[in-house]
């Protein structure tokens, strides 16, 4: 039989994020292995994280990667992102649930784009703590990783992150792979940052349990399997709950977190979910399993929308009331009606308030984050100040 999960530790969601290339797979892995070797935890080799075994289970291209592992103080989900345009949909509709983040940039090459809009992204969706790992410094020499390093930390100023007191450490992701000792110990502090650095983020454990869900899957013999991280709330094996997108009253009957199988999961947890007597087709992502009668779906709303600049990755010209791109909320992707009012235009680089009319109900709620996409690029990022009606 299976272990079952035991919660000894405080549990955070982090993960990599920085520009192509930079090393954030490579660190991924190493940070594992240091920690395997500890005894806390099992390694994940470079291939295992950058190619998730859920893709090759699933079918399914989820493009984000997993892995789980101890400190001596807490228990972490790390997330690990293949691609650019996956850290803009996984962390902008908050399907990542990063606590805090490892900025990883090359000390061979300092800033790049990628590195500066991940920050961007960041400030953007709440992450409010970033550990930068300086990689690659097993090759670079010193006085230009003195430079990489003050450059870093004025990126992170400017995007409100205090710079000047945020946790460089350099490290070698490579090296610490192959077991070199000095590389081994950078990775240990590097770790000892995080620990340290990013606070235990307020869980909203007594509100009423919320999943959005990323994935849907088949467990043959025992039903369909729902994955994603509780966003609020706690849920417990039995305990009944409503789907919102599929109108799918049910029973929780299984609960399982990094295939090990738990009585009870809370906020901030990444879980499978076993639904009694749902059909695989019924569900999908962007539906929410919630607490019955807990949420009131809702089509309209207004908004505070930041339009990115072209720079930024963003539209070159300007959008008018009638623009109808897609939102990213949660993990729902829908459709949606802008309405500016009375200003006519929004430039790149704006930021505005809008009325936005979904093409159908999703849960909203003040306060929520969400992405506009357009012809699979983000184009805004916005914050819903209100339900209307
Ligand atoms: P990602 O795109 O950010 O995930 O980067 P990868 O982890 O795939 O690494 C990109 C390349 O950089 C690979 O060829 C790695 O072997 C190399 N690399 C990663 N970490 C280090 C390091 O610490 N030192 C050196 N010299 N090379 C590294
Ligand atoms: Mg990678």
């Amino acid at each position: 039989p299976k272990t079952a999960y035991v919660r000894t530790k405080p549990h955070l969601n982090i993960g990599t994020m920085g520009h192509v290339d930079h090393g954030k797979t490579t660190l991924t892995a190493a940070i594992t292995k240091v920690l395997a070797e500890r005894g806390s935890g099992t390694f994940v080799p470079f291939d295992r994280i950058d190619r998730a075994p859920e893709e090759a289970a699933r079918g399914i291209t989820i493009n984000i990667s997993h892995v789980e592992y101890e400190t001596d103080t807490r228990h972490y989900a790390h997330v690990d992102m293949p691609g650019h345009a996956d850290y803009v949909k996984n962390m902008v509709t908050g399907a990542a649930q990063l606590d805090g983040a490892i900025l990883v940039v090359s000390a061979l090459d300092g800033i790049m784009p990628q590195t500066a809009e991940h920050v961007l992204l960041a400030r953007q969706v709440g992450v409010n703590h970033i550990v930068v790992a300086l990689n690659k410094a097993d090759a670079g020499d010193e006085e230009l990783t003195d430079l990489v390093e003050l450059e870093v930390r004025e990126l992170l100023t400017a995007h409100g992150y205090g710079g000047d007191s945020v946790p460089v450490v350099r490290v070698s992701g490579l090296r610490a792979l192959e077991g070199d000792p000095r590389w081994t110990e950078a990775i240990g502090a590097l770790l000892d940052a995080v620990d340290t650095y990013v606070p235990m983020p307020e869980r909203y454990l007594d509100a009423p349990f919320l999943l959005p869900v990323e994935n849907v899957l088949t467990i043959t013999g025992r039903g369909t399997v729902v994955t994603g991280a509780v966003e609020r709330g706690t849920v417990r094996v039995g305990d009944r709950v409503e789907v919102l997108g599929a109108a799918v009253d049910t029973v929780v009957t299984g609960l399982e977190t990094f295939g090990k199988p738990m009585d009870e999961a809370q906020a901030g947890d990444n879980v499978a979910l076993l639904l009694r007597g749902v059909p695989r087709d019924a569900v999908r992502r962007g539906h929410i399993v919630a607490a019955p009668d807990s949420v009131l779906p809702s089509r309209r709303f207004s908004a505070q929308v930041y339009v990115l600049s072209a720079r930024e990755g963003g539209r070159t010209t300007p959008v008018s009331t009638g623009y109808r791109p897609q939102f990213y909320i949660r993990t729902a992707d829908v459709v949606g009606d802008v309405d500016l009012g009375e200003r006519a235009v929004a430039r790149p680089g704006d930021t505005v308030t809008m009325t936005v009319e979904l093409g159908r109900e999703v849960p909203l709620e003040p306060g929520l984050g969400f992405a506009i996409r357009e012809g699979g690029r983000t184009v805004g990022a916005g914050t819903v100040t209100a339900v209307v009606g």
